[in-house]
């Protein structure tokens, strides 16, 4: 129910107001926000690489109003690239489609990502395109092939595990190839077309993780970003590389800034990949309000920054 609540109040403009300006959240914000601008970002991502951890670096931001907004999104991830390039860091960059203009339509969106891949391409960096709402799937998942078609390599695509639909989109990527980034899934989506319980949709989780590890997409080299702090689907993963002698080269592991720091840094020492997701920006509170959704003990860090002062 607070999940609900907390997710309700993530869209809503009043609360946006009222949240984003209220100090304490703010505080709490900046655990899992590396700040408002990308010399934050860097220095946070810097602090990473020196602890063997790789990044990921997103300009948070979503839906855009115009067309115009979706263009300099795009412009300001070849900014992003361009840093990385000059600081040398190792870190892939991150967008929602939303945010490059989807609600203009799949063409003007796949412009504008094309863009940033052939940028990416160029420095070896790598793209990786985010899953957002389950009307979005269809468009995202067309782009992302149309990617692949263009540029074959250096674009990994989010699934989220909780569709039912995911096993087969899951598959047309195996099929020829590519590199998904697999997490549990952070909007709401009714019965009809997700799995609700956490039970069932580990289950699902653990499923495809197997299906990312069958001959047909170790042959097309599939590569898998496990994006998820949940301990016994790391152990799955762990388990299902080392029994089937998987190179630990082709999948990684990845979390959220603030979250579960200890076990970033144990699977890095372990000799894993390990890559976090550094978000940051001035449009950090829908995200924000999405961590606390997805753990709604988070809200409790506010209680504690009240008193802290
Ligand atoms: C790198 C990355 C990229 C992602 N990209 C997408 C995406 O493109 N689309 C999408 O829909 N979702 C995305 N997600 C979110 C994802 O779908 C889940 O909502 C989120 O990861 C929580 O699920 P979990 O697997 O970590 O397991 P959970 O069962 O939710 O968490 C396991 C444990 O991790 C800790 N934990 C988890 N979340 C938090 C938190 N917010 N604050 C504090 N502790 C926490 C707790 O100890 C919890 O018990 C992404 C997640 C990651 C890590």
């Amino acid at each position: 129910m607070l999940r609900n609540i907390l997710l309700k109040l993530s869209t809503s403009d009043t609360a946006r107001q009222i949240i984003s300006h209220f100090g304490p959240a703010r505080r709490v914000a900046r655990r899992f926000v590396a700040g408002e601008t990308l010399d934050e970002a860097v220095a946070v991502t810097r602090s990473l690489n020196r602890r063997g951890i790789k990044a990921i670096l997103n300009e948070v931001g979503e839906e855009v109003a115009s067309k115009a907004e979706a263009v300099a999104a795009a412009r300001s991830c070849q900014v992003l690239l361009q840093r990385i390039e000059a600081e040398k860091l190792d870190a892939t960059i991150s967008l929602k489609p939303s945010h490059v203009g989807l609600a203009f339509g799949p063409d003007f969106c796949y412009e504008n990502i094309a863009g940033v891949v052939q940028a990416a391409q160029t420095l070896g960096i790598t793209v990786e395109i985010d899953m957002e709402h389950s009307a979005d799937v269809d468009d995202t998942l067309a782009i992302y092939h149309r990617l692949l078609d263009t540029f074959g390599e250096g674009i990994r695509q989010a699934l989220q595990a909780y569709l039912y639909r995911t096993s087969a989109d899951l598959q047309r990527i195996i099929a020829r190839g590519g590199g998904v980034r697999l997490v549990k899934g952070a909007y709401r989506e009714s019965k009809e077309i997700a799995y609700q319980g956490k039970k069932d949709i580990w289950q699902a989780a653990k499923v495809l993780i197997v299906q990312c590890f069958t001959p047909e997409a170790r042959k097309n080299r599939l590569y898998l970003a496990l994006g998820s702090h949940d301990p016994a689907l790391i152990e799955w993963l762990i388990q299902i590389a080392e029994t089937r002698k998987i190179s630990r080269s082709s999948f990684e592991f990845q979390m959220l800034l603030g979250v579960r720091h200890g076990e970033q840094q144990r699977l890095a020492d372990l000799g894993y990949q390990v890559r976090v997701y550094v978000p940051y920006g001035r449009a950090w509170y829908p995200y924000y309000m999405r961590r606390m959704a997805e753990y709604p003990a988070n809200v409790w860090l506010i209680g504690r920054a009240m008193f802290e002062g």
